[in-house]
């Protein structure tokens, strides 16, 4: 007998979003993307498109305000907005920001936000252009709003690949959990320990120079962002192009920090690259022809390294072989807001 669904832990983030995505659209014309992908894309407008997209942040549930200085996290409410626009091979260029702050919020807290903020536009020549401002009566809430552009031939979406296609990601993974754990006080760790997992989970670089010149090279099929863990992105891509994964165990990019944290306190560091989040690097499928090409290119362009861990297959799993050639199927979940207990 089927379930009664009631409350959105029952059904999940994902789900849900899939569930409300129906009857979205009234004019179809000019909608290339809709809900399903990093950003919306609009257009075209000559050889051009719109890439719209929005994160929210949400105090106590993506940040903690007392364990990240404000000017972080203005950095990274920008930051993960770009990440998007990357994840589509896009330029950012203009962005909207709007607040709601629990009476007796300080200002210089909100002074600091905005710093944040205004840098990381500054370097990535973004325009400030509007927002809101409300009251909130439960913490402090970020949503941020950012319009990029690409050429129309260039944007790379999640449906793109196709079995036989290698996945690649651009840098390590796992450290931001391995941050998020520090800085919620799972482990007995001090923040100031270990400087580069903390600065991975609240000053995330996005990948924007990377993105365009994937995009631009035309060797990919499929990109997206990391941010809600490597099986569940990777699962996005699966999903909307229909297929499944193979990832080798071996191949994993771990840091040698990570390592040593995984060492030191008895952690799984597999474990936090597959699942733990926030990564903010690229995944990117590549046909398996264009796989030198891609590589070669990516050190050319002095993008530093970038990592094949698996490719694209038949059917709908996700396996995990490890260096014994055994097997495992990862189900997919990564963070889901409502099926993990508080992030
Ligand atoms: P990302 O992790 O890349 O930011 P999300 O998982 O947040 O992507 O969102 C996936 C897709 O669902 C995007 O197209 C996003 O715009 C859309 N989406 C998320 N939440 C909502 C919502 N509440 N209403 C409508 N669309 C949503
Ligand atoms: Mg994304």
């Amino acid at each position: 007998m089927e379930r009664d669904l009631e409350t959105i832990e029952d059904l999940g983030e994902f789900e849900f979003i899939r569930s409300i995505s129906q009857g979205c659209i009234h004019g179809p014309e000019g909608i290339l993307q809709g809900i399903g992908d990093d950003c919306a894309v609009i257009g075209p407008f000559g050889d051009k498109v719109l890439l719209v997209t929005t994160d929210l942040l949400v105090e106590n549930v993506h940040f903690i305000l007392d364990r990240t200085p404000a000017r972080h996290l203005g950095e990274k409410a920008v930051a993960v907005n770009l990440s998007d626009i990357a994840a589509m091979g896009g330029v950012p260029r203009h962005l909207f920001v709007s607040l709601a702050i629990p009476h007796s919020f300080p200002l210089r807290i909100l002074n600091a936000l905005y710093e944040g903020m205004k840098e990381v536009c500054r370097a990535y020549g973004v325009n400030l252009l509007g927002g809101d401002t409300s009251a909130s009566l439960a913490g402090l809430f970020i949503n941020v709003a950012v319009i990029g552009e690409a050429m129309t031939d260039q944007v790379l979406y999640r449906k793109g690949a196709s079995p036989g296609d290698s996945i690649y990601v651009t840098g390590p993974l796992g450290e931001a959990a391995a941050g998020l754990k520090i800085l919620k006080g799972q482990i007995e760790a001090g923040l100031a320990d270990w400087p580069s997992l903390i600065k991975a989970l609240t000053r995330p670089r996005p990948q924007v120079e990377e993105g365009r010149i994937i995009a631009k090279s035309g060797l990919a099929s499929a990109m997206i962002d990391l941010s809600d863990g490597l099986v569940a992105d990777l699962g996005h891509i699966c999903e909307a192009s229909n297929s499944g994964a193979e990832i080798l165990e071996e191949c994993l990019p771990l840091s040698n920090t990570l390592i040593s944290f995984a060492k030191k306190y008895n952690q799984d560091p597999i474990g936090l690259c597959l699942w733990g989040g926030e990564d903010y690097q690229l995944l990117i499928t590549v046909p398996a022809a264009n796989g030198p090409a891609f590589e070669r290119m990516f050190k050319e362009k002095g993008c530093g390294p970038v990592y094949k861990i698996g490719k694209i297959t038949e059917g709908r799993r996700i396996r995990c072989v490890r260096p014994d050639g055994t097997e495992r199927v990862l189900h997919g979940v990564g963070f889901d807001h409502f099926k993990e207990a508080g992030q």
